[in-house]
């Protein structure tokens, strides 16, 4: 009997363009049929065919607190009894503001946004308007969103499918965004020296998670913060995936590095679409009302997405709840290397906290070049027979990323 998914795939894909809203959702790198799920709750998720997996994916990166945590969804039930738009502040944007300048020492001021895309794409508008500069460094294999002009050589679908660039972006936009190798700071200065003063911004995933998990190498923000400070440009921090995630605060926390802009997302809406951009008071008074940086959205600090962001930073600002997710994100690494060496399998499995990705690899990638020579043909098997052991994957690059967060269901 055919399956309810690939059903409602087949419906989908006549109306919807591949059948998703969202490219990675599709399976087309690692082959099959996509999943519809129908409920989740705490790790585990079920399919429209009543099938359970153990879920890795937790939405990619949102829900660090797993399925229909209790707190999130009694915030947004109550929340919402009360309204859910009002185009007029509300008390909760002031507490999530409150929040966010609280965790991060770099940001003074935040402006609420409604997805990590918009939050990088108008930190770089705010880096243009507050140097008077137009070109952008970004790293090979990093992703920033669909921002025009950001997919340029990058992460995530993009990459999984190929399409590094995507098609329909003015060739004058492409020319103002420079690409350079991750962790390669002889490559930056030398490019600093040749065109430093064109550079409004060097925009960085400090922990790459979008061509898998890769960590930066020992002195390679701090780099990165020297070069633009020397230049005049500003540093901007992609913590779409790292706020929150490793530590109360961002991967700027963990490596002591002050970003003059962070963009956030993923966590802090808790599962809800929500995004935000800051930095410190001077930069980020150029944006309207204050300055001349136009940027604005109806549903901005939505009541009900705030609501749910704020239940989820609540219940991570707990003590003990990093600990538990670094010391459940070493178990499962542990148990991956031993399992792969049990069978004679070469992996790497790249790790940071709860963040992790198994490279079909015999050296650790540093950069995007290194993990597109991983072995994907080993990569899609794995995933295919993960899949069939009930656990559905992140797909990442080459790699494989897993989210290990279990919550009691
Ligand atoms: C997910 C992600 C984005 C884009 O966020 P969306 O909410 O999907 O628009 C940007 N940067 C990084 C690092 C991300 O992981």
């Amino acid at each position: 009997m055919i399956s309810r998914s690939k059903r409602l795939f087949s419906k989908a894909q006549k109306i919807i363009p591949g059948g998703v809203n969202s490219p990675v959702r599709a399976f087309r790198a690692v082959g099959g049929n996509p999943l519809f799920i129908r409920r989740g709750t705490g790790a585990r998720i079920e399919d429209v065919d009543g099938t359970r997996y153990l879920d890795y994916v937790c939405s990619w990166g949102p829900l660090i607190l797993g399925h229909a945590h209790p707190a999130v969804v009694r915030a947004i039930q109550k929340t919402a009894a009360s309204g859910t738009s009002f185009g007029a502040p509300t008390e909760l944007e002031l507490e999530m503001a409150g929040l966010i300048t609280d965790a991060f020492p770099s940001i003074g001021m935040v402006r609420m946004v409604n997805s990590g895309t918009e939050a990088c794409m108008s930190a770089i508008r705010l880096a243009r308007a507050c140097t008077g500069r137009n070109k952008i460094v970004k790293f090979s294999g990093c992703y920033h969103g669909h921002a025009d002009g950001l997919l340029v050589a990058a992460g995530s679908g993009a990459a999984t499918l190929n399409i590094p660039t995507s098609d329909g972006i003015p060739e004058a936009y492409l020319g103002e965004t420079l690409v350079l190798p991750y962790n390669d700071i002889p490559a930056c200065e030398a490019l600093f020296a040749q065109r430093g003063s064109d550079i409004a911004a060097v925009l960085v995933e400090p922990i790459a998670g979008n061509m898998g998990v890769i960590y930066p190498h020992q002195g390679f923000l701090g780099g990165l913060r020297k070069i633009t400070r020397k230049h005049g440009s500003l540093l901007i921090f992609d913590e779409v995936i790292t706020g929150f995630r490793l530590v109360w605060g961002g991967a700027q926390t963990l490596f002591s590095i002050t970003p003059d802009i962070t963009c956030l997302g993923k966590i802090i809406g808790g599962g809800l679409p929500v995004g935000a951009y800051g930095g410190r008071r001077e930069i980020m008074q150029q944006v309207a009302p204050l300055g001349g940086m136009y940027q604005a959205g109806t549903l901005s600090g939505n009541p009900v997405a705030m609501a749910a962001g704020l239940a989820t930073l609540k219940e991570l600002k707990k003590k003990g709840t990093y600990a538990r997710l670094d010391s459940m994100g070493k178990l499962l690494c542990a148990g991956i290397r031993d399992q792969a060496e049990e069978q004679d399998i070469t992996v790497r499995v790249e790790e940071c906290g709860s963040m992790f990705t198994v490279f079909f690899s015999n050296t650790p990638p540093a950069c995007y070049e290194d993990v597109r020579s991983c072995n994907v043909e080993q990569f899609k098997e794995f995933f295919t027979g993960m899949l069939k052991e009930g656990k559905m994957k992140k797909r990442s690059a080459r790699g494989f990323n897993y989210k290990n967060q279990k919550t009691k269901f």
